[in-house]
């Protein structure tokens, strides 16, 4: 997917948002809470040079029994795990953007490729092992994992 889409999407003379460049593959992970036309959370994972995301319109939940769907987006830059603002009126996503939740993830399997992944948390209000499972094209299931 790279950053093409990205930036298809955005006028950068008018949105402050980051340019579509790649940047560092730490393990970051970022919650964004995007008041667009509709409230939703952008939950962001550092991947190979960029931010793997997903549309949460519920947000993640540290309870195991509720199971978010989590559309993909396309990947955002690795400078967007920092970015807070106004996206103007008129460009995609216009509305306020804030950070609810950042930290660093850990691995524990799977892959995006194959549609299940599993990770630990560590930030301030989400923390222990997740799993996003992909149900049918870009929809997938955020979900807290038992006992962690
Ligand atoms: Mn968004």
């Amino acid at each position: 997917m790279a950053l093409k889409e990205y930036a298809a999407r955005r006028d950068f003379k008018k949105t402050s948002e980051p340019r579509a460049r790649k940047g560092a593959s730490r393990k970051i992970f970022v919650v964004q809470k995007h008041r667009a036309t509709r409230l939703h959370y952008d939950f962001r994972l550092g991947m190979g040079g960029v931010l793997k995301s997903w549309a949460v319109p519920k947000g993640p939940s540290m309870n195991p029994a509720e199971k978010r769907l989590a559309v993909q987006t396309e990947d955002h830059p690795y400078a967007y795990r920092t970015f807070e603002g106004t996206v103007p009126k008129g460009q995609y996503g216009a509305g306020t953007v804030e950070i609810w939740d950042r930290g660093t993830y850990g691995n524990l399997g799977g892959s995006i490729r194959h549609g299940e992944l599993t990770f630990t948390l560590h930030g301030k209000k989400l923390s222990g092992a997740f799993a996003l499972v992909r149900m049918r094209g870009k929809n997938w299931l955020l979900i807290k994992q038992k006992g962690s």
